[in-house]
């Protein structure tokens, strides 16, 4: 994804990817050069995507665990977060 169409989006994209669970898309203009022949490109590139697969989201969709963590013991389950509701246990029953 090029830098000036990265930093087209906006705090509200952000929001509506992150709450809404959207992929947001972005066009993008591209010049090129094949054997000589110079021409224009114009790509539909992802450029923010809700899915993090390197870490376990958690109930509140801002904080993730690490995969491993003591407290996933089962990846499909909901863990209830711990910074964004204190008072309450997590589903695993255990306290740090
Ligand atoms: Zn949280």
């Amino acid at each position: 994804m090029k830098k000036n169409v990265k930093n087209e989006n906006t705090i509200d994209d952000f929001k509506k990817c992150l709450f809404s669970g959207e992929q947001l898309t972005k066009e993008q203009h591209q010049i090129q050069s094949r054997e000589h022949t110079v021409s224009t490109l114009k790509q539909e590139k992802l450029a923010l995507d809700p899915h993090d697969n390197k870490r376990k989201i958690l109930n509140c969709n801002i904080h993730t665990l690490p995969w491993g963590h003591y407290k996933i013991v089962n990846s499909e389950a909901k863990i209830i977060c711990e910074v964004c509701n204190p008072h309450q246990p997590s589903t695993s029953g255990q306290s740090c």
